[in-house]
């Protein structure tokens, strides 16, 4: 489900889209007033980020709450090391926790950027970015966000720092995070850098430049509303002519390399057409000739096992026969073992294994395609 959610950017660019704006000048202008929107996998990054701005896991789910404490055991970790004190001291540290900084150049643009956590100890500060699911982030080294986030934290202590870590708190991908410095002497570079974009990317006549990092999340690409996105992506794979003359079975190694290569963007680009045809027709529904949307199935899920077992009693049916009807949830087991004992981590693992025993059957997924790592 999609909804509209309020722009704490005000309209101006920010830094959690730093990356996808230098790679595409176009992009910030091409998505202005488009509706922000609200997705499962955001909602989930929101509510772990919420709860670490509270520092109170209330609310979360169980997934959550593991990743939520990871994120704090590791931030207490990188806090004493980048500022070589103790583990106790870096957990009591009290850092600026979500706040959005600005910058208003003397051109008018202005440009901003919310940091998850932000400690500092006289001259020197730490930036820590969360991240919450498991793709691939650039480390902080070549993390263009972190780099933003220099820039204007630095600028709202009036270039008085002398020293920023910053580090990308990553729990499902790593639990030791290198830390990328950045001296005085660096500032001035990077912040020239930062402005030039951001005035590219307020720029009517900047270009629209499409690529697989930069258009997966554009609004213009997923509203159907970019003539560039649509040209590359449509003929990603079907413009290559090497592909559409011959039949898959002849194709060359090479051939299939190029299809794997460019398969993401063309199913994506179906899928975004797809769901613009959808929208199209929820709106008028006669505006595709031949065309309706159909009700979607009404799936059941059954909740009172208790009470559903006593009907099924009633009928004459054994606790036998009843349990062969039941699948236990591995994830819903391992929550329930987490509320009775308190255990996380490894040793709520160990708890699982403990009582699953050996009373499961394991089945093995159809190999999928992956690129192999270099
Ligand atoms: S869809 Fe792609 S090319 Fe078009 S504005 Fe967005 S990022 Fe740029």
């Amino acid at each position: 489900m999609q909804t509209e959610i309020k722009d704490e950017r005000q309209g101006w660019t920010s830094a959690s889209s730093a990356a996808m704006d230098k790679r595409c000048p176009g992009r910030f202008l091409a998505q202005k007033n488009l509706p922000e929107v609200k997705t499962d996998a955001a909602e989930h990054g929101r509510a772990i980020h919420e709860a670490l701005k509270k520092q109170d896991a209330t609310g979360l789910d169980f997934g959550q709450e593991e990743i939520y404490q990871a994120c704090r055991t590791i931030e207490a970790k990188v806090v004493a090391q980048f500022f070589s004190i103790d583990q106790a001291t870096a957990e009591a540290s009290k850092p600026f926790r979500e706040q959005r900084y600005w910058i208003h150049w003397k051109d008018d643009l202005q440009h901003s950027g919310q940091i998850d956590s932000a400690h500092k100890v006289k001259t020197r500060a730490l930036i820590v970015e969360y991240k919450t699911l498991a793709g691939d982030v650039p480390g902080s080294p070549e993390n263009a966000q972190l780099r933003d986030q220099v820039c204007l934290f630095d600028h709202n202590y009036a270039g008085l720092l002398t020293e920023i870590g910053t580090v990308v708190i990553q729990p499902l991908v790593t639990h030791s995070p290198k830390i990328t410095i950045y001296k005085r002497e660096h500032m001035a570079q990077v912040m020239k850098a930062m402005h030039e974009r951001v005035a590219a990317s307020n720029n009517p006549n900047s270009p629209r430049v499409p690529g697989e990092v930069q258009c997966k999340f554009c609004k213009a690409a997923s509203a159907g509303v970019c003539k560039e996105y649509n040209q590359w992506a449509a003929s990603s794979v079907m413009a290559n002519t090497s592909l559409v003359d011959v039949p898959v079975s002849e194709w060359t190694p090479a051939q299939c390399v190029i299809f794997l290569d460019k398969m993401g963007v063309a199913q994506k680009w179906l899928d975004n057409c797809k769901e613009a045809m959808k929208a199209r027709i929820k709106a008028d529904p006669n505006a595709i000739p031949g065309w309706k949307l159909e009700d979607g199935d009404e799936r059941q899920t059954i909740i009172n096992a208790q009470s559903v077992f006593e009907r099924f009693s009633e009928i004459g049916g054994s606790l036998a026969q009843f349990m062969d009807c039941i699948g236990i949830g591995k994830g819903d087991l391992k929550k329930s073992i987490a509320g009775i004992t308190k255990a996380r981590g490894k040793t709520l693992e160990k708890e699982l294994e403990a009582v699953i025993g050996k009373d499961f059957t394991a089945k093995v997924c159809e190999p999928s395609l992956a690129r192999k790592k270099e």
